[in-house]
């Protein structure tokens, strides 16, 4: 059976703590989420606020294959006409063939916060839609805090969807709005709202007692034609109903089916495309699409996964567009080493030299407080070099950094000069950063970024400082740093040790650049 899936990342996501859309960000959104075959995109509120316009005004020329984007807005204000209020007028500019508009559905609601009589609400809810429905438009009706207004006065809940299913109204979307709500209370009352209503029901679902993702698959169960959420679960306090989560969880387990055909591969590409365009770390634990959701870290584990991936995988990393990791740690051991060079040459014996070669390494450098676990990268290049197939880009001769201060009056705090040879050519180039790391990485890539501009495209995402023996040593203490860089497509993570921090973060870049173009030239 086909659920539509409704993303507000656009609105409800954007009211995320730390979260701040450019229009450009909205339309790139939008872009990779109709890429992925979501079904409605809503795209804000044109009426009240004009960044949401613009998006609506340039949204006109881009071409979706699939998403149909949606208006969102309120039922008119209390007391005037339909037609005389400027938000419903709003929607229509936005000239989508979707809108979607919110009303009360809970007593509490109508007579003690936005002050007006039972009836009048009635009224709101009947003349808003009728007034869409006019204008050619179809209409879902979002019933805000409807199981809370359910709870405390069922009758007037209910009467409030009854009145929106009258007056043409094409879809009834089932608001948790405090996200409080248990699932079993959810798809109790869900029942009884079908009894009532004959159109289409969606829900809604907010994450405040963290089980929105259960209230949005056991809805869809029990009969919910669409489910509305954000698709990292970006929103308001703890959030929306994460809908990657949910799509999978549909589509994998329940043969439900939300994407077009084949699309859901490309979950964990748009589930990093996504937190990449809002600014955030994609949570490492979200299921499905984190990095960690198929990460391996305990020798037992690891050996089963190597035996037969269902050991310890409840789906395979591919069906999502994810990958598995070994995550190499004292704990793992032997057989985690040699699962993970196995990934990377699959045809090497378990008795081949190479193989005691490279785990003599590791444990070397781990003794000197290296750590793989978080520098897939680095690992991958051991091994490269182990088997000879790594060729050195470039040779890095001497550097320097300059530090300065204090900060107010000058716009950088560092300088770097650097002296590399690639090939016959030795480039000398220096450039200023905020700090030295921020310098020196600038000054690399200034000297070795022309013959090889594909690392024009490459950033650092991430930087972690982590010091290892501190208590003794203080100041003079072993560093060890981990970078994660990206290419806007792909992460990867590297890693350096040393007793001066700059060393070790110049080790982790140096790595970072190394694996790719590696990567690039294989
Ligand atoms: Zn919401």
């Amino acid at each position: 059976m086909k659920i539509e899936i409704f993303d507000s990342t656009l609105r409800d996501g954007a009211q995320a703590e730390g979260i701040s859309f450019s229009v450009s960000d909205k339309i790139k959104i939008a872009k990779a989420l109709d890429n992925l075959g979501i079904d409605f995109v809503e795209a804000g509120n044109p009426g009240s606020n004009q960044k949401d316009l613009e998006f609506f005004k340039e949204a006109k020329s881009i071409k979706f294959n699939h998403t149909r984007l949606v208006a969102f807005g309120s039922t008119r204000r209390c007391n005037i006409k339909a037609e005389d209020d400027s938000n419903l007028k709003a929607l229509l500019e936005a000239n989508t063939e979707y809108v979607c508009i919110f009303g009360k559905s809970s007593s509490f609601h109508v007579e003690h916060i936005i002050n007006t009589t039972l009836e009048e609400n009635l009224n709101m809810i009947d003349e808003s839609i009728k007034f869409l429905k006019t204008n050619g438009r179809k209409v879902f009706f979002d019933a805000e805090h409807f199981f809370d207004g359910y709870k405390a006065n069922k009758e007037y809940a209910i009467l409030t969807l009854k009145t929106a299913e009258n007056a043409g109204c094409d879809e009834i979307i089932l608001c948790d709005t405090n996200g409080g709500t248990f699932p079993d209370e959810i798809i109790e009352i869900l029942n009884d709202v079908k009894k009532n209503i004959s159109i289409p029901i969606g829900i809604h679902a907010h994450n405040d007692c963290g089980m929105a993702i259960s209230i949005s698959v056991l809805a869809a169960m029990n009969g919910c034609k669409q489910i509305q959420g954000t698709f990292l679960g970006y929103g308001e306090r703890c959030g929306n109903a994460n809908l990657s989560a949910i799509i999978a969880n549909l589509e994998l387990k329940k043969n439900f089916e939300c994407l077009p055909k084949g699309n859901i591969q490309n979950l964990t590409a748009v589930a990093r495309e996504i937190a990449e365009i809002s600014n955030f770390k994609l949570g490492y634990n979200l299921p499905y699409v984190g990095s960690s959701a198929f990460s391996h870290k305990a020798g037992m584990h690891i050996d089963g996964v190597y035996k037969n991936s269902k050991s310890f995988e409840h789906i395979s990393p591919d069906l999502v567009g994810n990958e598995r990791k070994f995550l190499i740690s004292e704990v793992a051991g032997k057989s985690t080493v040699i699962a993970k060079i196995n990934k990377i040459y699959p045809d090497v014996e378990k008795n081949d030299p190479r193989l005691t070669d490279i785990i003599n390494t590791i444990k070397e450098l781990e003794f000197g407080g290296y750590q793989f676990e978080g520098a897939d990268a680095s690992f991958e290049l051991i091994v490269h070099k182990a088997f000879g197939k790594f060729k050195p880009f470039f040779e890095v001769l001497d550097f320097k950094t300059i530090g300065q201060g204090p900060l107010e009056d000058e716009k950088y705090s560092a300088s770097a000069i650097i002296k590399v040879m690639v090939g016959d050519n030795v480039e000398v180039t220096a450039d200023n950063g905020d700090g030295p790391v921020d310098a020196l990485n600038k000054a690399l890539r200034k000297a070795i970024g022309k013959f090889y501009p594909v690392l024009n495209k490459v950033y650092l995402s991430d930087y972690k400082v982590r010091i290892l023996d501190g208590k003794e040593s203080a100041t003079r203490a072993t560093t060890r740093v981990i970078i994660e860089s990206t290419d806007g497509e792909s992460l990867w993570s590297t890693v350096g040790v040393s007793k001066d921090i700059i060393e070790a973060s110049f080790k982790a870049l140096i790595d970072s650049i190394e694996y790719k173009l590696f990567k690039e030239n294989k």
